[in-house]
C-alpha cells in the first residue's frame, strides 16, 4: 500500500476525501491536522480507526513535517489544510498568512527533499479555490488562464500558496498539480459557511442572515464530486498543470436560501410557519465579490471528469444529512461556534 499524506483531513473536504480514498483499499492514509476550530476527529466518525493514522500537528512546524516525510516516504500529498473562512480572514489575517503560505512552503520543501530520493513515485496535489480569480463580470467564466485578482486576505493567501506550488514545479521540477474549485457543500461542513448555517438556523428557528441584497452569485460543487475530481487529477492529471473544478451550478445566494427553506418546509415543516419568515438581510461582507463561475471544460475533456450531482439532488442529500446528524452540529454549536457575525471587527 502506498503512503499518502492528507493535510487538513479532519476538516470538511479533507475528511470527505479520506472517506473517498478509504473505499479503495489502495492507500495507507496518514492525516496531519492541527485540529483548529474547524477540524475535528468527529468528522472521521464513520471510518474505522484502523483505516488511517492521525497525527495532530501544524503544517507550519518544520521539524514535525520533515520527520513525517522521512518516516513515511509519501507517494502523494493531498494538501487541504488551510484557514478557509473569508470573514475570519478579515477579522484576523495572521493565521491565514501563516498556515496558507508558510505552511504550504514547509510542505513543498519537505516534498522537494523526499522527491530527490524517490523520483518515480511522488505527486503534490494542491487544493485551492476559485476565489483567487476575484470578481467576475456577467457572462465571463474563470478559466485556468484567468489572471489572479484576489479580494480578501483569505483568497490572497491562497493565491500566494498557488504561486509557490507552481514555482516549486517549474524551478525544482517537483511534480505538482493545482486545483481551483468553486464553493463546496455537503456533509460535515462547519456551520459558519452559508449552506450549513442556513440549514441549522432553520432547524433551530433562528434568523437566516443574508449578506447585502442576496444577489451575489457562486457556483456550487457537491463535495463528493470534488473528491472524485481530485482522485482523477491525482491519477491522470498532468504535472505542472492547473485544473478548475466546478459544478455547473451558478446560483444567487438568496435562491440558495429560498431553496433550503422550501425543502425544509416539505421535510421538516414547522408549526411556526415557513422557514422563509426567518430571512433577514444584513450588512454586506466588505470586498464581497459579486460573481464567481467556473469553466471546468479542461478537466471534463482532458480527464473525462463530470459532476454527478445537480444542485437540487446534492442540496436535498445535504439537508437530510444535517437533519439526521443533529448531534454532530449541536456539539459544534455548544462548544466551538457561537454563530456571532464575523468579518466586521476591523472596519
Ligand atoms: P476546513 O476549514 O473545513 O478545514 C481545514 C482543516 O485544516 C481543518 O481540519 C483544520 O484543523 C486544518 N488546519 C488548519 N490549519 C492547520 C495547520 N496550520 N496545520 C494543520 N492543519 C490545519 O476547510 P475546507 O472547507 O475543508 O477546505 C479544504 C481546502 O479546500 C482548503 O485549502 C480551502 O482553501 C479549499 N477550498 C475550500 C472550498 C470550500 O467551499 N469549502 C472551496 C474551494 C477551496
Amino acid at each position: 500500500m502506498r503512503n499518502v499524506l492528507i493535510t487538513g483531513g479532519c476538516g470538511f473536504i479533507g475528511s470527505n476525501f479520506v472517506r473517498h480514498l478509504n473505499k479503495m483499499n489502495e492507500f495507507r492514509t496518514i492525516i496531519l491536522d492541527k485540529l483548529t476550530y474547524a477540524g475535528s476527529l468527529n468528522n472521521l466518525n464513520e471510518i474505522s480507526k484502523k483505516k488511517y493514522e492521525f497525527i495532530k500537528g501544524d503544517i507550519c512546524d518544520e521539524k514535525l513535517v520533515n520527520n513525517l516525510f522521512k518516516n513515511y516516504k509519501f507517494s502523494a500529498v493531498f494538501h487541504f489544510a488551510a484557514e478557509s473562512h473569508v470573514d475570519r480572514s478579515i477579522d484576523g489575517p495572521k493565521d491565514f498568512i501563516q498556515t496558507n503560505i508558510v505552511g504550504t512552503y514547509n510542505l513543498l520543501e519537505a516534498s522537494r527533499n523526499l522527491y530527490k530520493e524517490n523520483e518515480d513515485d511522488f505527486k503534490f496535489i494542491h487544493v485551492s479555490t476559485d476565489e483567487v480569480y476575484g470578481n467576475l463580470a456577467k457572462g465571463a467564466y474563470f478559466k485556468e488562464t484567468t489572471p489572479y485578482a484576489p479580494s480578501s486576505p483569505y483568497s490572497a493567501s491562497k493565491a500566494s500558496s498557488d504561486h509557490l506550488v507552481r514555482s516549486w514545479g517549474k524551478t525544482f521540477r517537483l511534480p505538482v498539480i493545482v486545483t481551483n474549485c468553486s464553493n463546496n457543500y455537503g456533509a460535515y461542513q462547519f456551520p459558519e459557511k452559508l449552506i450549513p448555517l442556513m440549514i441549522i438556523n432553520c432547524l433551530s428557528w433562528k434568523n437566516l442572515p443574508v449578506y447585502g441584497d442576496g444577489k451575489n452569485i457562486r457556483d456550487w460543487l457537491h463535495v463528493s464530486d470534488h473528491c472524485s475530481a481530485i482522485e482523477e487529477v491525482y491519477r491522470n492529471g498532468m504535472n505542472n498543470e492547473t485544473y478548475n473544478i466546478g459544478g455547473n451550478n451558478e446560483i444567487k445566494n438568496i435562491d440558495i436560501v429560498n431553496t433550503i427553506c422550501d425543502i425544509l418546509d416539505e421535510l421538516r415543516p414547522s408549526k411556526k410557519g415557513s422557514y422563509k419568515n426567518l430571512i433577514e438581510y444584513v450588512q454586506d461582507r466588505p470586498g464581497h465579490d459579486y460573481r464567481y463561475a467556473i469553466d471546468s471544460s479542461k478537466i471534463q475533456t482532458e480527464l473525462n471528469w463530470k459532476p454527478k450531482e445537480t444542485f437540487y439532488s446534492g442540496i436535498r442529500k445535504t439537508i437530510k444529512w444535517y437533519i439526521d446528524n443533529e448531534s454532530w452540529w449541536k456539539v459544534i454549536q455548544n462548544e466551538r461556534y457561537n454563530q456571532k457575525r464575523l468579518g466586521l471587527k476591523n472596519l
